[in-house]
């Protein structure tokens, strides 16, 4: 169990990371251990006079306040996804969870908005709210009385911090939030599939440059965001240009029909389907016994027994039973998505509880590249799949 629940709001469950435990009392020791520096550059900056001496003595109470000051920035963190869901809520898109983890929090969209406003009014509802929290902690700080040096310090730390983390998450860095907003905009004039890969690129374009003053600077924090937005950003554009590649595409499209498909039996030994999946280059055979579907056979399960003994196993002890199936009406991307979620590289597609036939992931990549270089990546759109490039973004709604 990597993660578990602390509580929910507006029924979103809010979840903590195991990762989150190695950040917080590393904050705690960051803003414990430099309290009194801390408080002078308020000082200096606001023209405020925390007592900073003050702030150390007894020796625990740098701990409480780097304690209350890393719990108060994270209850922030916590509040700006709550902006970003209950917003994305609001158009419709159900939230999974917001957890905390070592870079911060997540809220988890179980689905993207393709409508440019949705996406710009639920990315900016994050950084909003965390200018709010600074501003109204900014507030608080004026009305501390100077009698209270440790309540005056950690309510001037976050309104510092609550302003700092809406303008860092604002770089035009996809898949941060700045980076959202920059595609919605590119978004107004351009099909959705076209501003996700311009803003993914100058996502990663800023992902190096992140990383670079990691690098010079060796912070490593730095660097590892810079991995996390560089992957982040590579990740959801390949999965917007494949969507809109495919689109209208079903799996009926790309599927092998079951009348072409070479299936063994359950009482074929490992032996010989190994032997055929040789000869015919062919690595899953769906298991067929008196004509029904029983299982499906695939050259990892044929790897669990080893070579010695593959003459004494049959296909019934190594098929995989529990069978992933898809619609055969169900669009392809649903299909790749779901081959990702259950970690397989082949699915049984059904058609009104039948079996009709089967489709890989191949069968899916390899229609992805023939699509792609039938003229969609260049924009002058390809056979058939004109559509997906012209459509205006005005008519990229959301349909399911
Ligand atoms: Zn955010």
């Amino acid at each position: 169990m990597r993660q578990f629940r602390i509580g929910s709001a507006f029924g979103i469950p809010i979840k903590l990371d195991l990762t989150f435990l190695l950040v917080l009392p590393l904050f705690v020791w960051i803003i414990g251990s430099q309290v009194g520096t801390l408080a002078e550059q308020f000082n200096q900056a606001l023209g405020t006079g925390i007592a900073a001496g003050a702030l150390t003595s007894p020796a625990y109470l740098p701990w409480v306040i780097g304690t209350v000051a890393a719990v108060g920035l994270f209850a922030g963190v916590v509040l700006h996804e709550l902006g970003h869901s209950v917003v994305a809520m609001r158009y419709g898109f159900p939230i999974d969870s917001i957890t905390l983890w070592i870079f911060g929090g997540i809220a988890q969209l179980t689905e993207m908005p393709e409508d440019w406003r949705q996406e710009l009014a639920i990315a900016i509802a994050g950084p909003i709210v965390s200018v709010a929290l600074g501003v109204a902690f900014g507030g608080a700080y004026l009305l501390v009385p100077e009698s209270l040096p440790a309540v005056q310090f950690v309510v001037g730390y976050l309104a510092v911090m609550n302003v700092a983390l809406a303008a860092f998450n604002l770089l035009p860095a996809f898949p941060m939030d700045g980076g959202r907003v920059l595609r919605a905009l590119l978004g107004r004039t351009r099909p959705f599939a076209r501003a996700t890969k311009i803003a993914a690129d100058v996502g990663k374009g800023f992902a190096l440059l992140m990383g670079l003053v990691g690098l010079l600077n060796v912070n490593i924090v730095l660097i590892a965001i810079a991995f996390f937005v560089y992957v982040g950003a590579s990740n959801e554009a390949q999965q917007t240009v494949m969507k809109a590649a495919f689109e209208g595409v079903t799996v009926r499209d790309l599927m092998t029909p079951a009348g072409e498909i070479r299936t063994v039996t359950p009482e074929t030994t490992v032996a010989d389907l190994i032997d055929r999946m040789f000869r015919e280059r062919h690595t899953g055979y769906p298991v067929t016994k008196g004509g029904e579907l029983v299982g499906l056979a695939t050259l990892e399960d044929a790897q669990s027994v080893r070579p010695v003994e593959r003459d004494a196993f049959l296909v019934e002890d190594v098929m995989t039973v529990d069978l992933v199936t898809i619609d055969a009406g169900a669009d392809a991307m649903t299909a790749f998505m779901r081959m990702q979620e259950e970690g397989v590289g082949r699915l049984l597609v059904a058609d009104g509880g039948e079996f009709v036939g089967l489709v890989t992931r191949s069968d899916l990549m390899t229609a992805f590249k023939v699509i792609e270089s039938s003229g969609f990546a260049s924009e002058s759109g390809g056979p058939g799949k004109r559509r997906a490039v012209e459509r205006a973004p005005e008519e990229f709604r959301f349909e399911r």
